[in-house]
């Protein structure tokens, strides 16, 4: 049966290659939330064609996300699976860290999932089906040295997570998380050469991950009907905990 997804951030990274795995399947209706990248959405909706949506919205921005959900809602009649992918990240000493930089972190990466499950739950709970993987890190399991901010926003959703689950479990709604390792984005452009040797060097399968090992990891927690609550970490073994 048709799947109605939506994922946030998906012009670019991992977002991007959630939807072009799970867009994959003909039979699920992508709905790809983007802010700032036009170019790259409009790209992805170029190449994945009938059965992937864009749609602007900044998911700080309470308004721009509940009138998409209702987009969605009134358009398919509802939403199977919440993808909460959209982040930011910052690498500063606490020292340096302002407030604007802590409101920004939280803002993005623990607020905006906060308000597109706000804005999804009511119709999840009506239907009593529903998935929410929320996409945080290792560093929000271990805390990342000079990603205090960070860290602090990853954790928070582990937190909301793990506490939703056990509140919608009884509505047959799932909710994990994903916490990736070191994954070859955007996001960590500006990581030297020798820093990405560095991480190979300290990981047990000596490789960093790609999106697309995030992305099978997403299709597997779509299928599985027995797993909530749970933190998963693709991580090539660089944490074990
Ligand atoms: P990326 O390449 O920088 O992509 C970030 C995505 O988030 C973009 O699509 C961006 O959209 C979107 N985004 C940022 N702010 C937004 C906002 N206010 N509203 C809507 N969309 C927004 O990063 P990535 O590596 O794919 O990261 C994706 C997620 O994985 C993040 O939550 C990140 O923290 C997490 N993660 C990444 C790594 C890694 O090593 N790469 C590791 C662990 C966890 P626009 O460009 O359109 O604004």
């Amino acid at each position: 049966m048709s799947k109605i997804i939506l994922i946030t951030g998906a012009s670019r990274g991992i977002g991007r290659g959630i939807a072009e795995e799970l867009a994959k399947n003909k039979e699920n209706i992508i709905i790809a939330n983007y802010n700032k990248s036009e170019k790259e959405a409009m790209e992805l909706k170029e190449n994945l064609k009938e059965n992937v949506e864009i749609y602007k919205a900044d998911i700080t921005k309470k308004v721009e996300v509940d009138n998409m959900i209702n987009y969605i809602i009134n358009t398919y009649g509802k939403i199977d699976i919440l993808i909460n992918n959209a982040g930011i990240s910052e690498f500063k000493m606490f020292t340096d860290i302002t407030e604007d930089d802590w409101n920004k972190m939280i803002a993005t990466n623990l607020t905006g999932a906060f308000f597109t499950t706000k804005s999804v739950i009511e119709n999840m709970i009506h239907n009593k089906s529903g998935c929410i993987i929320n996409i945080s890190s290792i560093w929000g399991m271990v805390g990342g040295s000079c990603e205090v901010h960070y860290s602090a926003s990853k954790a928070g959703l582990i937190g909301m997570s793990k506490a939703l689950a056990k509140e919608l479990g009884p509505s047959n709604i799932r909710v994990n998380v994903i916490a990736p390792g070191y994954i070859d984005t955007e996001m960590n452009n500006e990581c030297s050469d020798e820093t990405i040797e560095e991480v190979k060097e300290e990981t047990p399968l000596r490789k960093i991950g790609k999106p697309d090992d995030i992305s099978k990891c997403v299709k597997w927690l779509i299928e599985d009907e027995f797993t909530t609550g749970q933190v998963i970490s693709p991580n090539g073994g660089w944490i074990i905990v």
